[in-house]
């Protein structure tokens, strides 16, 4: 089964946790860590509501934690420090599920 990662950005709040988390534990730049976090806006959007999203994006650097790099109960170091508890990490045919029940999502497949 393919990993996946399934953020619900519609409550991310831009605390850069993930990112600083994952720099840490894989000694990587922020800026290179296995998430890195995107600032959309703010800007008034042409049909109305403001846009002014945060979304972390899954790079070319995430191993999953792969490694004895995970948090102490085994969860992936993003997933764990994140207060928000928007991120989770699973197969992906059941993330892909939980993203069409409801908008201001993303999915990402992890390769490893
Ligand atoms: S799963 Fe691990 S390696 Fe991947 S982004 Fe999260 S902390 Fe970084
Ligand atoms: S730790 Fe959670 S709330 Fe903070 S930026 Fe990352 S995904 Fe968003």
């Amino acid at each position: 089964m393919k990993k996946a990662v399934l953020v619900d950005y519609y409550y991310c709040t831009g605390c850069h946790t993930c990112e600083i988390a994952c720099a840490v534990s894989h000694d990587l730049p922020t800026e290179q860590a296995g998430v890195v976090l995107n600032h959309i806006g703010p800007w008034e959007s042409s049909r109305g509501p403001w846009q002014d999203d945060y979304l972390p994006f899954w790079t070319k650097n995430c191993d999953l934690c792969q490694g004895g790099q995970a948090a102490h109960d085994g969860t992936p170091m993003c997933v764990h420090h994140c207060q928000a508890q928007c991120i989770k990490m699973g197969e992906v045919d059941e993330l892909a599920r939980e993203l069409a029940e409801r908008p201001n999502q993303a999915l990402y497949l992890i390769e490893a």
